[in-house]
């Protein structure tokens, strides 16, 4: 097991990834905020196989934090992170400071309309202006030919990519499937916050998404098969910010000519919020 090279600054990130494509080699980064399980992992797999030199970032970053929210407590395990990566063989990792990131004078913001509105934004508004910001100066510090990005975080990877669309960044975003827990729980960072019996009832969430998809299959309307899940959601104590069908393409409501769609929660267990999402298109008539 080799450790990879660790790079804090932009300037020697920028010479090796120099390097590497000198070198004929097509470029992934996997952007992340450490912490890192299964989930993160598995991007990293799916980047080894899609290109041959793969960075990951490691970098918790304070613009996508509200005030009041875990900034702070955000675990952090440096070592452990830097010890899975290698056992995969990783190439190079990037971890820079916030000061590296956000000088001083720092003046700048990206800020994305579409699929950007409301979901996420009607509970966190600050936090598609933080990511798109990070993911932007993290695309321009590796210059990537590839960025990976979780499904898990679906109208993040649909904000990523309109973003990337509209500034012409020459790289490719692609996605990856959520990764879940024996139960059916999304893997996150922030499930460790769960007491135990909090982590026991986290696993209704997707019971209850995949419920609210099968009643689709058999033609309950959408308003109903919503109405019914978030009911059962607050029964079990959850406070449900929100539930619906989207788009998968735009995020936008659907209508009848929707082909793909997109399930999306966000719901909180005492202090903990949990997001998932699945996929779901209308049954073809036979
Ligand atoms: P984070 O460290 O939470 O910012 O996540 C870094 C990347 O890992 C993002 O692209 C996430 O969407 C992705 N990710 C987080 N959890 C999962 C999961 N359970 N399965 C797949 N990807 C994930």
């Amino acid at each position: 097991m080799t450790r990879p090279r660790i790079f804090e600054t932009i300037a020697a990130l920028r010479k090796e990834v120099e390097i590497a494509r000198r070198d004929g080699r097509r470029i992934a980064l996997v952007p992340t905020m450490g912490a890192l399980h299964d989930g993160h992992l598995s991007l990293v797999r799916s980047a080894q196989e899609r290109a041959d030199f793969v960075m990951a970032s490691i970098f918790v970053n304070p613009t996508q934090f509200a005030p009041n929210e875990d900034f702070d407590a955000y675990p952090r395990d440096h070592e452990a992170d830097i010890a899975k990566l290698a056992e995969l063989g990783i190439d190079a990792v990037f971890l820079p400071t916030v000061g590296e990131m956000y000088p001083k004078g720092f003046a700048t913001g990206v800020t994305v309309g579409g699929p950007a509105r409301d979901l996420e934004s009607a509970t966190r508004p600050h936090f598609f202006n933080g990511v798109a910001l990070v993911v932007t100066k993290l695309l321009l510090a590796a210059l990537p030919d590839l960025a990976i990005f979780g499904e898990k975080d679906y109208q993040q990877l649909c904000v990523i990519r309109q973003f990337v669309r509209d500034l012409n960044m020459p790289v490719e975003i692609a996605g990856a499937p959520t990764v879940r827990e024996g139960d059916g729980l999304a893997m996150s960072s922030r499930n460790r916050y769960l007491s135990p019996q909090d982590r026991h009832k986290a696993a209704l969430l997707p019971v209850v998404l995949r419920d609210i998809l099968k009643a689709l299959d058999d033609g309950t309307h959408v308003p109903e098969a919503l109405a019914d899940g978030i009911r059962r959601l607050k029964e079990d104590g959850f406070e449900v910010d929100y539930l619906e069908l989207r788009s998968a393409e735009t995020l936008a409501p659907v209508d009848d000519a929707t082909a793909e769609m997109r399930l999306l929660a966000a719901a909180r267990l005492g202090d903990t919020r949990l997001i998932d999402n699945m996929a779901w298109s209308k049954p073809r008539a036979s």
